[in-house]
């Protein structure tokens, strides 16, 4: 009688700590803040999501730790962006046949990669891209759960999408031609430039994961000509990241000092550029700063 008294309170405690819906939940996994973001906006609370990259944390050379392996394994779905952007999680879906849980959000020689310069995967600065790609989100998220009313949210989002997007086509607005081209620490932006007529000129790493990899001084000369030759003012580099050379280059040219912007990820709650919406106008207003100053 005692023991199964004990059983009875036991299992009632179970049943209070572990409601039965939390475990009914299907598990969406987000390979970085920003994917995160938009996961949890669309799906509300129909669906357990969980991040793979911290906050401020580089996305192009992640490591996935053992315990990031565990959520992987355990994902109805797996949301990221490109294998070129996330190469460990095309490595590790494709050693754990998991290939097919993986929604690319921009996949490798899809036709709406070709609409952008070299295929570059940084898309979540260009706001006809998240328009798409959340609306992939919101189609994905409707077959895992079918019951569960996710076009209503993505109808909702999209108002938000537009209303950044007008924000940030009328500030570029006022540029005149001449104020409209920048360097940039790594090739993130060209997908942000063409959408907003701007340019960049150069780069100072070759990819997202070079970052270890010390840039030479034939690199150095070029770039510093190429400021030179095209009248750059403005070097953009990304938060965080070591930009020795970013001042080196801008003092030599005579030139403002790098501004430190963060395009690649989203800040901790309650910070400003905690949202995409708010890290687009934060980092679009800093560099209209920039490029306004002649
Ligand atoms: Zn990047």
């Amino acid at each position: 009688m005692h023991r199964s008294l004990t059983i009875l309170a036991t299992s009632l405690l179970l049943w209070l700590a572990a409601p039965t819906w939390a475990q009914e939940k299907p598990v969406i996994v987000t390979s970085f803040t920003v994917i995160d973001e938009w996961v949890q906006v669309i799906g509300g609370k129909g669906f357990e999501v969980v991040n793979l990259i911290p906050t401020r944390s580089e996305t192009h050379g992640y490591q996935l730790s053992p315990h990031n392996a565990r959520d992987l394994r355990r994902a109805t779905l797996i949301v990221a962006m490109n294998p070129a952007l996330e190469p460990w999680l095309a490595a590790w879906a494709q050693a754990n046949q998991k290939t097919d849980s993986v929604l690319w959000l921009y996949p490798e020689g899809s036709p709406t990669q070709k609409n952008h310069l070299g295929g570059n995967p940084h898309v979540w600065t260009c706001p006809p891209d998240v328009r798409r790609m959340t609306g992939e989100i919101a189609a994905r998220l409707a077959k895992v759960r079918p019951d569960w009313d996710t076009q209503s949210s993505y109808n909702q989002y999209v108002k938000e999408i537009n209303k950044v997007d007008a924000e940030l086509i009328r500030l570029f607005g006022d540029l005149g031609p001449d104020q409209r081209t920048f360097l940039s620490q790594h090739p993130n932006l060209e997908p942000f430039a063409e959408h907003y007529g701007l340019k960049v000129a150069g780069t100072i790493l070759a990819s997202g994961a070079a970052e270890s990899a010390d840039p030479s001084a034939h690199h150095f000369s070029m770039l510093l000509s190429l400021i030179r030759k095209e009248r750059i003012r403005v070097v953009v580099t990304d938060a965080g990241q070591n930009d020795a050379f970013a001042r080196r280059l801008t003092e030599d040219a005579g030139i403002p000092a790098p501004i430190a912007l963060t395009f690649e990820y989203l800040e901790p709650a309650g910070q400003p550029g905690d949202t995409w919406a708010s890290m687009m106008l934060l980092n679009g207003k800093r560099l209209h700063r920039a490029l306004s100053q002649r």
